[in-house]
């Protein structure tokens, strides 16, 4: 027959999920429930009446470093007659973690306020505990890292409260000469500014944000850093600290300001290509339309080109093209938009200038070609001449499509009339 005991003490506390062990005044073990002897990996027979000097087990702390046992938490109470709350300690055995325990203790004292016993709870974390060592990771990554505070105070930038050893190595500031200063330090004058805005927009707003930017060494060298910058916010919220992550790009984006260079450049001349010209010419308009500036277009088509190729080859064609594109260079402003437009025919858009100016400048241009000699032999020479059709920027024709045509008109009837001259489109 089963009689019911109402459940006693022993039994619920041998029930519970939390481990208890009580200690004497002398630290000895008198009382441990299961789940105690469980996660201390110790049985009754073994565990009572024992002291730390005898334990076969020992407990590290959450970096698994051993414990000092004046550590421990039974000793910490005992010397200090204060309870420690939640620490966590795995206990080894066998060189081995057996279990992660989350340990409180708590002293009991007499009438006469001395040390009776030592309450000690163990909760299991085992399941829970996993150490991983990030500011390790974070200290030795490749990618730069640079944790700033959040707080932006009187706009003199953020903070920086941590650097990577990734950092000093590019940058060549220590942690030491960085903590304290904010990311300014690293800004020069090709930092741009509009990125620099997107990034202060995104951070004044708590949002993450990822750019592309110029900075500078401690030596003052340059480089390209593609930089995502993330908000860390505690458990509840709260923002805390930026993060920006960075990776040195600097051979990257030089590989792609060459390519785009070398897609927007014509190779013979040096001069833009007819795609680079027309992007250029486009942005010229339409700031000349709003300066209310005057804009020339020209169109230069070498004379006779066929025949130079026939009577002296292609290399001699090229190396006139070349000298053509030179005696350009030299007639016109660095200002002033020079292309090839294909073939042996070239563009000018001259921003500025009135007609009549424009006009003789073209003349010296024209002149200058056609007594520049070049060079078969030593003792032959042949001149080229080149002619030269005008169009001018006004309100009815003010696209770089509609200009070229009239230019191109022009450049027919300088051709028509004779070659070897300046046309100017009549309206
Ligand atoms: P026009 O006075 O009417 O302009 O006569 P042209 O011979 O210059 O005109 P056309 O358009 O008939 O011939 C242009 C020639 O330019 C054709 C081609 O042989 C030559 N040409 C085009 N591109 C190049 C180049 O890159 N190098 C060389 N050497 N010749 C080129
Ligand atoms: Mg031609
Ligand atoms: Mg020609």
């Amino acid at each position: 027959m089963n009689s019911h005991h109402a459940l006693n003490h022993k039994d619920i506390l041998n029930n519970l999920n939390t481990g208890i062990i009580i200690h004497g005044k002398e630290s000895e073990i008198i009382y441990a429930n299961n789940t105690a002897l469980k996660l201390m990996t110790m049985s009754w027979s073994t565990m009572t009446g024992q002291t730390v000097a005898s334990y076969d087990w020992y407990f590290v702390d959450k970096y698994k470093k051993r414990l000092a046992s004046k550590y421990y938490p039974v000793a910490a109470v005992m010397s200090s007659g204060k309870p420690v709350e939640n620490i966590e300690l795995g206990v080894v055995r066998e060189g081995k973690v057996a279990s992660w325990i989350l340990c409180s203790a708590s002293p009991e004292f007499d009438e006469q306020g001395l040390l009776s016993q030592i309450v000690v709870t163990l909760v299991d974390i085992t399941h829970k505990h996993q150490y991983v060592p990030f500011k390790k990771i974070v200290d030795l990554a490749s990618d730069i890292i640079v944790v700033t505070e959040a707080e932006n105070t009187k706009d003199i930038g953020y903070k920086i409260i941590y650097v990577n050893e990734a950092f000093t190595k590019l940058t060549g500031y220590s942690s030491d000469e960085a903590i304290g200063k904010t990311p300014k330090m690293l800004q020069g004058e090709l930092t741009s500014v509009t990125t620099r805005k997107r990034i202060k927009t995104a951070l004044d707003q708590h949002q993450p944000v990822r750019e592309r930017i110029y900075n500078y060494s401690k030596t003052g060298t340059g480089y390209w850093l593609d930089m995502n910058i993330v908000p860390l916010h505690n458990p509840s919220g709260e923002l805390l600290y930026f993060a920006a992550i960075e990776r040195d790009i600097t051979n990257q984006q030089e590989k792609e300001n060459n390519l785009s260079e070398q897609a927007s450049i014509d190779e013979l001349t040096g001069l833009f290509n007819r795609r680079a010209f027309t992007e250029a010419a486009d942005m010229a308009i339409s700031a000349a339309v709003s300066q209310k500036s005057t804009l020339t277009v020209a169109m230069i088509d070498a004379d006779h080109f066929k025949s130079i190729n026939d009577n002296y080859g292609h290399d001699v064609g090229d190396q006139a093209l070349c000298q053509l594109s030179e005696i350009m260079c030299s007639c016109f402003r660095k200002s002033d938009l020079l292309g090839r437009f294909g073939g042996e025919e070239f563009a000018v858009i001259i921003t500025g200038g009135d007609e009549k100016e424009i006009l003789n400048k073209m003349e010296l241009f024209r002149t200058k070609v056609s007594q520049t000699p070049i060079n078969i032999t030593s003792s032959h020479h042949i001149n080229l001449t080149v002619s030269i059709g005008l169009a001018f920027l006004d309100t009815s024709n003010n696209s770089f499509t509609g200009l070229l045509k009239l230019a191109d008109t022009a450049l027919y009837q300088a051709k028509n009339s004779g070659r070897n001259r300046v046309s100017v489109y009549k309206r």
